[in-house]
């Protein structure tokens, strides 16, 4: 945007306050938290942490491989609108609001929670039932103390039916004893409702006879890094590390570096991980794309579209080394700096837990377009339209098996190689 335009100006990130119900106002815990501040990046990473970690990922699955991040991004960029202290829903279909708003809701909850207790998002397990595959409820130990949190987010004026719901929720005598349980309400903003946005806190006291061990957190934390994983590691390799880890066989969770699309450097660190483009969205409710018979005129009409909106969502190689270590106390005690750096076409949001999320338009990010270049987002492009129309081709990588090496490779396949040759 032109500087100087008097025009609305949006955010990339909000300061929100925090209101705090009569259920909670006179506890020192939650009194010692006033505001807490979030930006664009982040709640779209909460986004992705909400969902549910796929078990298997298949080979041809192209909407997993590439198509439902930049989705997500888009559906964010399109809905969400920050300013310096509010935040608005701006979908006006039912089911989309319902949906950004819970997104916003978990956000502000584990963003609030994290700062309250000084933990790490990567600690947070998901409970409770999911909602059309989302879950909107956590739990957290910390310092042997297990604290239970329900998310919600509302364009409502008011928030009572939600602290109801929460509160009755808390009676449920078949819920388990944890110290403590407790809700926050994020009360977000409408189109062009200028109040300020925020996040209304409601519990009921703490118990402190309910000592919790975290013998699990380690699990905790590999499911955590698992969903991002299910995005950006290469699938053959993400389902050898997710089928383990949901047996519980924690000395078989590996990660192999090598099978990662491409590295990126950032503040001194190397992240692993995986590239995205707007262009790359397969026709689906939020797009509304229609497959061209050529390939190029294809690619061209939607860079004409979208533009080159670039991404790149890495892990931390260290991360990935204490996993492999399978070094629990470690992985307990990591803590990446949290860096927020917002320039007119380049975001780079480095998260605690070492999730790197970039985003770039116009080549604007040198090396975003070295590892991540036109070629390849059109070569990826053509692969995704072949295998919309049933056209799969021989791998062709040279066999390494004694008899016919060298020889390439004639399974046919979707992805550029075949299973075996990845
Ligand atoms: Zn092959």
């Amino acid at each position: 945007m032109a500087k100087g335009n008097a025009v609305v100006i949006f955010m990339s990130t909000s300061k929100l306050k925090i209101y705090l119900d009569d259920t909670v106002k006179d506890s020192e815990l939650f009194q010692s938290k006033k505001e807490f501040e979030i930006c664009k990046p982040e709640i779209f990473k909460y986004g992705i942490m909400m969902e549910e970690i796929p078990n298997h990922i298949k080979e041809a699955d192209f909407d997993y491989l590439q198509s439902k991040v930049p989705a997500y991004d888009l559906l964010h960029s399109d809905f969400i609108n920050l300013y310096t202290n509010r935040i608005e829903n701006i979908s006006n279909d039912d089911r989309k609001k319902k949906l950004i708003s819970e997104i916003i809701g978990v956000a502000f909850g584990i963003k609030y929670t994290t700062e309250l207790l000084k933990t790490n998002p990567n600690k947070f397990k998901k409970i409770g039932v999911p909602d059309d595959g989302k879950y909107l409820d956590y739990s957290i130990i910390e310092d042997n103390k297990e604290y239970e949190l329900e998310t919600k987010g509302t364009v409502a004026k008011y928030y009572s039916t939600f602290k109801n719901d929460i509160l009755q929720k808390k009676k449920d005598q078949s819920s388990k004893n944890v110290f403590l349980r407790f809700g926050t309400i994020a009360m977000i903003n409408s189109l062009g409702d200028t109040k300020k946005s925020q996040c209304v806190i409601v519990d009921d006291p703490p118990n402190e006879d309910n000592v919790a061990n975290d013998k699990n957190s380690f699990e905790v934390q590999l499911l955590n890094y698992g969903i991002f994983l299910s995005y950006i590691l290469d699938s053959k390799y993400f389902n050898r590390y997710i089928k383990p880890l949901k047996q519980k066989k924690i000395k078989k969770v590996k990660i192999d570096k090598n099978k990662f699309f491409t590295k990126y450097i950032f503040s001194g660190k190397e992240f692993y991980g995986e590239c995205f483009d707007y262009r790359l969205i397969r026709e689906n409710e939020y797009t509304n794309l229609n497959l061209s018979e050529d390939k190029t005129s294809d690619f061209q009409e939607r860079t004409r579209l979208f533009g080159k909106t670039k991404f790149f969502i890495g892990v931390d190689s260290s991360v990935i080394e204490t996993i492999n270590r399978k070094d629990i106390e470690s992985l307990k005690n990591y803590k990446s700096n949290w860096i927020f750096e917002d320039k007119e076409l380049t975001t780079r949001f480095l998260d605690k837990d070492g999730i790197l999320i970039v985003k770039s338009k116009d080549g604007d990010d040198k090396q975003l377009e070295r590892v991540f270049p036109e070629k390849e987002v059109e070569k990826r492009l053509g692969l995704s339209i072949d295998q919309q129309r049933g056209i799969a081709h021989k791998c062709g990588a040279p066999c390494r098996s004694k008899e016919i090496k060298g020889k390439p490779c004639e399974i046919r396949t979707y992805r550029e190689y075949c299973h075996f040759h990845r």
